[in-house]
């Protein structure tokens, strides 16, 4: 993901709720817990060296094969069993006392940069230069940094910590390792974080859910002068689009369209035979996302025959409409007491690391937040720019306090044996 700009101002909300601020207070009394904050303090320099060895992995879209091996081979370096499933995704579980709940920390492994691109990382001052030097190799390489300390701590946890590198989270990839994860995999999960974006600052706290389609109308076509008479495509199209741009949507929760791109005909006196463009439609909102898509898809059947009718036709011998989907991000929101936002502002303010955005976003945490499974998105520390371009650069400026907020997070979720109860609670 790329981060949204932060407000300069902490975001004011009400305190966290008891009972996780108990387990906080615990966790963070414990020698074990204070040792191992140092600990990822002091392993700064190993957890950029794992970052900067994942990014010199390329991991096109759609072809994360060979960083799916590399970050593999460094979670079984800990000891750990890692699979990679059918989709590509990387899972290595580690296991709790039992009985406990399941909590996945996820990164995910594709760049949107394609295959060929030079990843060899340069070092400018303190600052590290490649594609995908952040974006989200800086996630993947606080994950190791977790596992790292509580193997060197040897921390038993109550519930089980499953480590997931993840495929397809940019652009066309759609989520489709997250929704593997979720709608095929079978595996039992109770909460998810995702570690994307550097800034420790913000927490999504919801999902913005986005449903796309390339809209194709079609029809004869013909010359301008000769074949006058005929229904034209960019006309149904240009019928259609000012229908879309009339369609109201609320406020709150924020929902949103464009028509995004346009294109048809072949040349100034011809009527057009092709014409198409495609729509993206956004919801903070699982349920009016699905309200906008029912009010907008019928605007271009209405627009197609009134256009054909227009001019004595039918869809049988006149414009034909296609509607093909290319893309659906589930959302939703999540109320201030889910446990995994509790829990990650519970150690923030142990952390002393202020919230500046609780905001929501299009991560791999979508899929768990439509399906009700607690779930967010955390920063993996430092500073970056140029996400998605191939100026990509990352500082480590306090980068451990990444991997120690998803570390402290984690632990004040699952618990840790004979200290505190897991705060995430097992689902059905
Ligand atoms: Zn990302």
């Amino acid at each position: 993901m790329a981060d949204n700009p932060v407000n300069a101002k902490p975001v004011e909300l009400p305190p966290v709720l008891d009972h996780v601020q108990a387990a906080v207070d615990t966790l963070m009394a414990q020698e074990v817990v204070a040792g191992a904050l140092e600990a990822i303090k002091r392993d700064d320099e190993k957890t950029l060296a794992d970052q900067i060895a994942l990014t010199e992995v390329e991991a096109p879209p759609f072809h994360e094969e060979e960083r799916a091996k590399e970050f593999a081979r460094r979670l079984e370096e800990f000891g750990l069993t890692a699979t990679i499933d059918p989709e590509g995704n990387v899972l290595a579980r580690r296991s709790g006392t039992g009985n406990g709940p399941t909590l996945v920390l996820a990164a995910h492994l594709d760049s949107v940069f394609p295959a060929g691109t030079d990843v060899k990382v340069r070092k400018e001052g303190n600052r590290y230069f490649a594609p995908g030097i952040s974006d989200d190799t800086r996630g993947l390489a606080a994950l190791l940094q977790v596992l790292r300390t509580l193997e060197e701590k040897q921390i038993q946890t109550v519930g089980d910590i499953l480590f997931v590198g993840s495929v397809g989270e940019e652009g066309n990839g759609d989520l489709r390792g997250s929704k593997y994860l979720f709608n095929k995999s079978g595996i039992a999960i109770d909460g998810f974080i995702s570690v994307d974006g550097v800034n420790v600052n913000r927490v999504l706290r919801g999902a913005t859910g986005s449903k796309r389609y390339r809209v194709h109308m079609d029809g004869p076509g013909g010359h301008s002068w000769n074949a006058f008479g005929l229904p034209s495509a960019i006309h149904a199209m240009g019928r259609a689009i000012a229908k879309v741009g009339d369609v109201q949507t609320k406020a709150d929760p924020k929902t949103t369209f464009t028509c995004g791109t346009i294109k048809g005909g072949t040349t100034v006196n011809s009527i057009a035979g092709h014409c198409e463009m495609e729509l993206d439609m956004r919801s903070a909102g699982a349920n009016e996302l699905d309200e906008l898509e029912a009010v907008m898809l019928p605007l271009f059947a209405e627009a197609v025959k009134e256009e054909n009718e227009r001019w004595g036709y039918t869809e049988e011998d006149g414009i034909k409409l296609t509607l093909e989907p290319i893309g659906h991000r589930p959302g939703g929101m999540q109320d201030d007491s889910v446990s995994v936002l509790q829990a990650a502002r519970g150690a923030m303010g142990a952390l002393d690391i202020p919230l500046y955005g609780y905001a929501f976003a299009s991560t791999d945490h979508n899929v768990a937040v439509n399906k009700g499974v607690p779930a967010t998105t955390l920063g993996g520390g430092g500073k970056e720019g140029f996400n998605h371009n191939v100026k990509e650069w990352y500082e480590p400026v306090d980068a451990y306090q990444g991997p120690q907020l998803a570390f402290l997070t984690s632990l004040v979720l699952v618990g840790v044996a004979g200290v505190t109860e897991p705060i995430l609670e097992r689902r059905a």
